[in-house]
């Protein structure tokens, strides 16, 4: 059974259609790395992953034990984001909000799962420290932390390595990898940089407002739209 099943899937804006009769899977410990260029409808498919926006048409079906305010989401960085007025600590437990319920405070619980994720992450030295001062690198390990708090199964990452160097960029991708293979977490991460997807990820999607297309890594590479696209040619 999947994690999440898109069947012939629709999503528009009054009336306009930007996702078209899509159908993709993803199981239980994959990487599926979703790319394509600007305005391919990617940031609208996640919208309706995380039940921010209806579909118009067909439907996402979640199982494998998946409930859809179990996603565990780093959004796009925004430069209020980045301001953000709050210790580290703050913002790593607040991934428990979702799970939280009508509870008006935190539990011992939440509070044990942000030390047990900043512990993960290597970041338990900045817990005091306002994540506004932080590097790029060390603000998406915060965010990151803060996504695991809020899942054990799926992490969704919205272009999580925007803005971060070269050497920051690796290691958070090797970051990333290494959580996937042994938390067996899966992860759903969009992404403008073709060639890592195809290092990292078990899968691709490679949307163009429908799927050009949706398979293995392995298969993605000996594509026709692989060939292109990580060949470096604008067009298919
Ligand atoms: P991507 O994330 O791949 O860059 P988007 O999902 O943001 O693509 O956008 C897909 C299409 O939907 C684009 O043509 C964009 O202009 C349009 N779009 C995105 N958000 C809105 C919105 N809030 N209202 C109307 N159209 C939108």
């Amino acid at each position: 059974m999947a994690l999440i099943k898109c069947e012939n899937v629709s999503i528009g804006y009054e009336g306009q259609t930007v996702v078209r009769n899509l159908n993709f899977e993803i199981h239980s410990g994959d990487y599926l790395c979703i790319v394509g260029e600007n305005g391919s409808g990617k940031s609208t498919l996640v919208k309706s992953l995380l039940g921010l926006k209806s579909v118009e048409k067909g439907r996402i079906l979640y199982g494998d034990g998946l409930r859809q305010n179990e996603i565990g989401y780093l959004p796009q960085q925004t430069d209020s984001q980045k301001d953000f007025p709050a210790s580290v600590y703050e913002v790593v437990l607040s991934g428990r909000l979702n799970s939280r319920g009508i509870r008006p405070f935190y539990t011992q619980a939440d509070k044990k799962q942000a030390w047990e994720k900043m512990d993960m992450l290597g970041i338990r030295d900045l817990a005091r420290q306002c994540f506004r001062d932080l590097s790029g690198g060390q603000k998406q390990r915060v965010l990151l932390a803060r996504a695991l708090c809020a899942t054990k199964t799926l992490l969704l990452l919205d272009e999580p390595v925007t803005g971060l160097d070269p050497i920051v960029t690796a290691e958070f991708y090797q970051l990333i990898r290494k959580i996937n293979r042994e938390s067996g977490i899966a992860v759903v991460m969009v992404s403008h940089d073709i060639e890592s997807a195809v290092q990292y990820a078990s899968h691709i999607l490679h949307l163009q407002e429908t799927a050009l297309f949706f398979g293995t890594a392995k298969e993605y590479e000996h594509s026709r739209v692989g060939r292109t696209f990580l060949g470096g040619e604008q067009h298919v």
